[in-house]
């Protein structure tokens, strides 16, 4: 009999959570484990491909990343306490955030990254993406110091954004 995972509701914009660097990860635990299993079945649950732990008002340095939607479970990736070490050329795609539902525009990351992290036994690793992954890794790890991807565009079109969401907000719709 498997067990019932816990489906984390995903917070969302302006939820203070969000906007506050997550704190580092110090025990490796069960319970740690139990908790990345949690967010990839929260993830899957809201349709998404990476999920950062301040998204579940959860304020650590904790993300799930699975660019392959669940088909290939070897592409399933945690990251605790990530850092990027090495960044390369650019890209500029369209991106999109559990926690800002509807909101899409494109943003430019580096095409190329290179993380260190650690696993859920505590244990250092690193790990590169390139194209979607890369996206993925930037996005996650800026969830955990405070940073949504509304905050890497431009300024006018970052207050249009803002703007958008508060009438969504004002009118029930978010
Ligand atoms: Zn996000």
């Amino acid at each position: 009999m498997s067990e019932k995972k816990k489906i984390h509701k995903v917070v969302k914009w302006p939820d203070p959570v969000l906007q506050k660097p997550g704190a580092t990860v110090t025990v490796f635990d069960a319970k740690l484990k139990k908790l990345t299993e949690e967010m990839f079945e929260s993830m899957y649950a809201a349709q998404g491909s990476g999920l950062a732990a301040p998204q579940i008002a959860i304020s650590q340095r904790i993300t799930v990343i699975d660019v392959s939607f669940r088909k290939n479970p070897e592409e399933q990736i945690v990251l605790i306490n990530p850092e990027i070490i090495a960044r390369e050329g650019k890209q500029v795609e369209e991106e999109g955030c559990l926690s800002l539902p509807e909101i899409r525009e494109k943003v430019s990351r580096a095409a190329k990254v290179k993380v260190r992290a650690q696993d859920v036994t505590g244990k250092w690793f690193e790990i590169e993406g390139e194209e979607l992954l890369a996206r993925a890794f930037q996005h996650e790890i800026d969830h955990l110091d405070g940073v949504l991807f509304i905050d890497r565009l431009s300024r006018l079109k970052r207050d249009l954004v803002i703007r958008r969401m508060k009438k969504l907000i004002k009118n029930g719709e978010w």
